[in-house]
């Protein structure tokens, strides 16, 4: 075998070269993709259920996303859109303002990452409210940067040795019916952040994931949403939604927060944005938009041209090829393969999430499962299924594969995860 193509050689080199504070779920070195397929140097063939941790909702290299990016490429791939800028831009702005769950008119701006549409998201949000104080989730994950790892709510792996965190930001619990918290919980904690840390005025925003994605794939209840509205709106308290992880038809609407009866001031957007770009951005009420001085916002990079035509295809693709209802559809498979089996793998405690946004939680006689969940997986990747893990005790499975995948290949991937449930839980 060329070595240059072997994947044992990369993951000696690898450990060699590169910081090992950077995680790596597996040791396959992809050369080709398409769609919800991957292939390796070994000339294995894998079906992508991780996508790219949720980035590739249209696939790897969707052609249209992929023709878009080519022609952007074409005619010029970095200006700074802070010094020459670029029409893709406002375009992009333009139709997201009109699409997302944003009451009244909407501005939106670009940058890179999640975790900086995270920081700029609570930036505009002092700006606006003139407050230092920001809410968010245990169990919630915002990304690594400073701030967005101490608005993150689980310390192992992302906060440990790194501090001291940023100031200002508190956490309150979330959510979670499995593990005991009812919304009424969730809500009282937020209280008593008001009364035993921080005045409510003094608050300028509270963050929360929707659906939280990699703390387990578990969906906000609507009445706490809604409660977590009537909260803000009583003390002036902006709400953030951070759809990072739900956006782009994922939970079969194009923004999770549209399931909602409410809606969010601010929205994080990033991952499946631009189908593989690295392309991230807020969009929020034009008069929080604009609240920040001149010259407050942006960077270098932010809202690179070839990622915003590779996100205005996307947005096409989504429409054309009706990926929400889609999702629902993918969602509904997953679910109903899932349930079928619960009566021979007893580890199934939860299979739940909106649309295509599904997740399995394994628990042994009431205790969370993480080693039953590292045995499923690695036999998948054996048979050709990568799969990804999430939640806070590392006992879920979460299934991201693309939107755009063939009922064949579904059918497939399904059929190797009721294999690698069975085996594991003979
Ligand atoms: N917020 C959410 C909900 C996320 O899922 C992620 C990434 N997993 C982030 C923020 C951070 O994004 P990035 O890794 O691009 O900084």
């Amino acid at each position: 075998m060329d070595r240059h193509l072997d994947n044992t050689g990369w993951a000696q080199r690898r450990r060699a070269a590169t910081s090992l504070g950077v995680g790596v779920a597996t040791d396959i070195y992809p050369v080709r993709a398409r769609n919800a397929e991957v292939w390796d140097g070994e000339g294995r063939r894998y079906i992508d259920f991780a996508a790219g941790i949720a980035v590739l909702n249209t696939g790897h290299l969707h052609p249209r996303v992929q023709a878009a990016a080519h022609a952007q490429l074409d005619r010029f791939s970095h200006t700074c859109y802070q010094v020459l800028p670029y029409a893709g831009y406002v375009e992009l702005a333009e139709r997201l303002n009109a699409l997302a769950p944003i009451a009244g008119p909407a501005k939106s701006l670009f940058v890179t990452t999640g975790a900086e549409a995270v920081e700029n998201a609570v930036k505009i949000a002092r700006a606006a409210t003139g407050r230092p104080g920001i809410i968010s989730f245990n169990g919630g994950f915002h990304g690594r940067t400073n701030l967005a790892m101490a608005l993150t709510g689980k310390v192992a792996p992302y906060k440990i040795g790194f501090g001291p965190y940023a100031g200002g930001v508190y956490h309150a619990s979330y959510p979670n019916a499995l593990h005991g918290v009812s919304s009424a919980d969730a809500l009282a904690s937020v209280e008593a952040l008001f009364k035993y840390d921080v005045a409510a005025s003094e608050v300028a925003a509270i963050l929360i994931e929707p659906v939280q994605g990699e703390g387990g794939f578990v969906p906000a209840p609507a009445d706490f949403m809604r409660a977590l509205r009537a909260l803000c709106d009583t003390h002036g308290i902006l709400l953030i939604a951070d759809e990072i992880q739900t956006g782009f038809a994922r939970t079969g609407t194009l923004f999770a927060m549209q399931g909602y009866d409410v809606k969010p001031d601010l929205m994080c957007i990033a991952k499946s944005l631009a189908g593989g770009f690295p392309l991230s951005g807020v969009v929020g009420r034009a008069e929080l938009m604009d609240a920040p001085v001149v010259g407050g916002l942006g960077g270098t990079y932010g809202g690179n041209p070839v990622a915003i035509a590779a996100a205005l295809a996307v947005l096409d693709v989504i429409e054309e090829e009706n990926l929400c209802v889609r999702a629902q559809a993918i969602g509904e498979r997953i679910k109903a393969r899932l349930t079928a089996l619960r009566a021979r793998v007893p580890q199934i405690a939860d299979i739940r999430g909106p649309g295509a946004m599904v997740a399995v939680e394994f628990l042994d006689a009431g205790v969370a499962a993480p080693a039953f969940l590292a045995r499923v997986r690695s036999r998948a990747q054996e048979l050709g299924l990568i799969l990804l893990s999430c939640g806070v005790y590392g006992n879920v499975i979460r299934f991201l594969c693309p939107l755009t995948i063939e009922d064949t290949v579904l059918d497939e991937a399904l059929d190797i995860l009721e294999r690698s449930l069975l085996e594991a839980a003979a």
